[in-house]
């Protein structure tokens, strides 16, 4: 588990390397850059913000796809190919048209049912491949190897137009214009851009692209009062910075200084080089960059979370603590950041650190269930204090996210033999059984 948690801040949750090179990219201020750059649409879609789940893969091909009905994953190479938020507001008014008309993505032969895929099997998945998993993962995610190999089945020409005029719809409702929109879609199209970055072009293979449906859409958006509207600032230098982080994290060091040349100041670039220096076994570097952002805004939470990530990874735990502390009293309401905190608490092993991981721990459960992660580091701390009931219903909640059953099983019975019988774990030791259960039945009968 240790090596997969070095990633964290952008937290790889999955990395089913061997296969297909894809991964799911957890980061705090990312997922809350989508919430916001969609927020607008997904209403506009009438459906419901908070049941819409974004979900950035870490794949250099440009591609995006919904699927599990409300799940909309976007690859990390079209984030960088992407100028401006715009561009990127456009294709995900497209997705939600798929979402809308409940187009599920169809896939080839052999692929189990993909209608029905909560988060919490999501993240299972996520969680079950980090662990090494990969085929167990993706069978959770009932996507078989379809969704490894990248091999989805194309929509046919008539649900494209018809989800275009729908995203179009979505756009203008929002006041958005659908000028990234085209310049997206026309990039696809050109010849020059994939001269530049030589991948797949996925997106084109699984939404077909023509001159007609451009234009069609054209002709839709120039009559739309947004037209003309520039894309709003502060989500405009978001972007920027979220792709700089994301460049810095998942691109060949040498295409980042390419990208984000040494001297170049912006937010982006000093995000970018940091993780490439930290990436590349240079903390000295990446810890002077980091550094540099922190000055630009000492009080940003996302800068305190890289530098205390930067330092935790790079060894210096005792440095890391103040500045992590920092962080989560900044964004006292961003799990992610509360469980790199108490990783590094844990990490200690100072006892009084120990004490002070527990509640920091909580409150991120609190806030997020489905992160194995804060599982495991939560469970370490009951383990330690003699707590075995308990350490072993944080086992059976990390089991059963990574889609271990007999693992969830196994720790959901022995916690249920230690605590107080009716009590709210006791309660929730029975609801584990009860679903790991069902899981090892499903997996016997597919065996048959
Ligand atoms: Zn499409």
């Amino acid at each position: 588990m240790r090596h997969v948690l070095a990633l964290f801040g952008l937290l790889v949750l999955a990395a089913a390397r061997p296969a297909a090179a894809q991964s799911i990219l957890r980061d705090a201020e990312t997922e809350a850059f989508f919430r916001d750059i969609s927020r607008d649409l997904v209403v506009a879609a009438g459906l419901e913000p908070r049941s819409i789940q974004f979900i950035l893969i870490g794949d250099a091909s440009i591609n995006a796809f919904v699927t599990g009905g409300q799940n909309v994953f976007i690859h990390s190479g079209l984030i960088l190919a992407a100028d401006n938020v715009n561009e990127l507001q456009g294709v995900i008014a497209h997705e939600l048209g798929h979402i809308a008309a409940g187009h599920n993505v169809r896939f080839g032969e052999g692929a189990g049912p993909a209608s029905k895929i909560s988060l919490l099997s999501l993240i299972g998945a996520a969680a079950a491949i980090a662990a090494g998993a990969g085929e167990a993962g993706m069978a959770i995610l009932g996507l078989g190897q379809t969704v490894a190999q990248g091999r989805f089945l194309a929509f046919t020409r008539d649900q494209e137009s018809r989800t275009d005029q729908a995203g179009a719809v979505f756009l203008s409702k929002a006041g958005i214009s659908g000028q990234g929109s085209i310049a997206f879609f026309r990039k696809l199209q050109g010849q020059e851009y994939r001269l530049a970055i030589p991948q797949d072009n996925e997106y084109a293979r699984t939404h077909p692209l023509s001159s007609t449906r451009v234009n069609n859409l054209l002709a839709v958006y120039e009559r739309d009062a947004a037209w003309n509207t520039p894309a709003d600032k502060a989500l405009q230098s978001r972007f920027e910075r979220v792709k700089g982080k994301l460049s810095g994290y998942v691109e060949e060091p040498g295409r980042v200084m390419q990208r984000y040349p040494a001297g170049t100041n912006s937010t982006a670039a000093l995000y970018a080089r940091a993780y490439a220096w930290h990436r590349s076994g240079y903390p000295d570097q990446a810890l002077a960059e980091a550094a540099r952002l922190a000055a630009s805004g000492p009080d940003d939470p996302f800068f305190l979370e890289l530098q205390g990530q930067i330092l935790l990874e790079s060894g210096k735990v005792e440095d890391s603590l103040p500045v992590l502390r920092r962080a989560a009293a900044r964004a006292p309401g961003e799990p992610m950041i509360l469980t790199l905190l108490g990783h590094a608490l844990v990490s200690s092993e100072d006892p009084k650190l120990q004490a002070e991981a527990e509640p920091v721990l909580r409150k991120a459960v609190s806030l997020d269930r489905d992160n194995p992660f804060t599982w495991y580091q939560l469970g370490v701390i009951y383990d330690r204090r003699g707590d075995k009931p308990r350490a072993a219903l944080a086992a059976a909640e990390r089991f059963s996210l990574e889609g271990n059953a007999p693992g969830a099983m196994l720790n959901a019975r022995l916690a249920r033999a230690g605590l107080p019988a009716g009590s709210a774990d006791f309660i929730r030791a029975d609801d584990i059984m009860l679903v790991a259960g069902d899981a090892i039945d499903l997996q016997k009968r597919k065996k048959r």
